[in-house]
């Protein structure tokens, strides 16, 4: 192991390494990488020795703060007991059963069966592919199209990003020919004029003409985050998950609440779908903070009615990836979850959480703030470059890169995307480290501003 290896050194072999959703040019110029060398609690620290608050907690992943021994001695444990073995045919373990046993417990009270895979976009798949077969078993082969959304994020194997915004994807996905998107439900952006009310109105009109456009019969889901994260951070109008979960139920249409983001506390819940925004859906896909980013993990939970279908005698189950339910990532799971539960931690995410929203929320008086949108630890700021109208600032300005890396000079690591910022720190921030956090990002916007 190389774990202290000069910046130079790491540096050059990184030329080696392909880094994910990045300008590989600019980075072959070798223009500034970040060597992220270790972590600790609230904090990263790069390898020449500066301390960041890390914002975006890895990737929206490490809820429960890095570091944590009792998950290093999990993974350890496990490995030493039992270092692999498949999920495949009639194999199990100890440890992918019980984390099965225990989302079913922590999951809306319908949704007791789970199927483990290793990324967000694999989960995403599964749900698809699950719901596929269902529908086969159901006498159903034709229903198979996807609703998604504009502005949603569902990942990055060619299904997963045929759900994506067309945004996201330079190429063209074999899946494409599946999915239909819906309108954007961002009111700020996108409700020309309309109050909230009347712009979910036309959201939900919207649904009901893609379904009568596309035809019930030959559609298996609706895909949606709770909050969407990726896309920038929106949160639909009020009611607007529960209004969608009632169409699609009237239509025999499967609601899936991709919670890759939104479960595991970053909401003050397990799961946010239905605690926080009142809807059960038929399927739950999960990730990132189900292991705290530890292992890589996902979680497709779904809905006993949808079990009873693909276990009935018939047709076998043609699905499965080498690592679903890995031992060493379900019992890190196990253990990041007694950690949340024995912590309170989402309990606690409802009042620091609601102290990091009103933090971040104050920032609107900046000049060219244009929103502050969000909710917990979920948030995202939108900069202008006029607020009256809120036209943005050209692409080749690169606002959010700019406040990114002003802030990552003031020891805050936050994530830019586009003319937007998103904070999604660890969920152990304390209100000393949220203001910390306010205060950086007000000095780094009003320097770039
Ligand atoms: N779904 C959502 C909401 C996500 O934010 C992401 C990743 O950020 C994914 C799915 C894809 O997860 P992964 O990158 O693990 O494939």
């Amino acid at each position: 192991m190389k774990l202290n290896a000069t910046t130079d050194d790491i540096l050059s072999a990184d030329n080696h390494l392909i880094q994910s959703f990045c300008d590989l040019d600019a980075l072959k110029q070798n223009t500034a990488r970040t060597v992220i060398n270790r972590a600790e609690g609230a904090f990263v620290y790069d390898s020449d020795g500066n301390e960041l608050i890390d914002g975006i907690a890895g990737l929206w992943c490490v809820n429960v703060g890095h570091g944590r021994q009792e998950l290093i001695d999990a993974v350890t444990q496990q490995l030493g007991q039992l270092d692999y073995y498949s999920t495949f045919y009639n194999f199990t373990h100890p440890s992918a059963a019980h984390l099965a046993q225990k989302i079913a417990d922590l999951a809306p009270a319908s949704l007791n069966h789970v199927y483990f895979a290793n990324s967000g976009s694999a989960a995403n798949d599964s749900a698809i592919r699950i719901l596929h077969h269902y529908n086969e078993r159901r006498g159903k082969p034709d229903k198979k199209r996807v609703l998604s959304r504009h502005g949603a994020y569902h990942g990055s194997t060619y299904l997963a990003m045929a759900m994506t915004t067309p945004a996201f994807s330079q190429t063209w996905s074999s899946a494409s020919d599946l999915v239909h998107h819906l309108r954007s439900p961002h009111h700020w952006r996108e409700g020309g004029g309309m109050t909230e009310a009347e712009f979910l109105d036309a959201l939900m009109e919207d649904l009901e003409q893609s379904i009568a456009h596309l035809g019930a019969d030959n559609i298996a889901a609706f895909i949606a985050e709770p909050i969407m994260g990726a896309g920038g951070v929106i949160v639909a109008p009020k009611g607007y998950h529960v209004r969608s979960a009632e169409i699609c139920r009237a239509n025999d249409i499967k609601y899936i609440s991709d919670e890759v983001v939104t479960a595991f506390g970053r909401l003050g819940h397990f799961f946010a779908s239905q605690e926080m925004f009142g809807v059960e859906p038929d399927i739950i896909t999960s990730a990132k903070g189900l292991t705290s980013g530890y292992q890589p993990l996902s979680a497709t939970i779904i809905s006993d009615e949808i079990y009873e279908v693909i276990s009935a005698p018939g047709e076998k189950f043609l699905h499965g990836f080498t690592y679903s339910g890995h031992p060493a990532a379900s019992a890190v799971a196990l253990a990041n979850i007694e950690v949340m539960e024995r912590e309170k931690l989402p309990e606690q995410v409802r009042t620091t959480g609601k102290q990091f929203e009103s933090t971040l929320r104050d920032l609107g008086e900046l000049d060219i703030v244009g929103e502050v949108r969000g909710s917990h630890f979920m948030m995202g700021i939108e900069l202008v470059k006029d607020k009256a109208t809120k036209v943005s600032f050209d692409d080749d300005v690169e606002i959010g890169g700019k406040v990114a890396e002003a802030a990552q000079k003031r020891g805050l690591i936050a994530r830019p995307l586009g003319n937007s910022l998103i904070l999604s720190p660890t969920l152990v921030m304390q209100p000393d480290l949220i203001e910390k956090t306010g205060d950086i990002l007000r000095e780094s916007i009003t320097a770039v501003a």
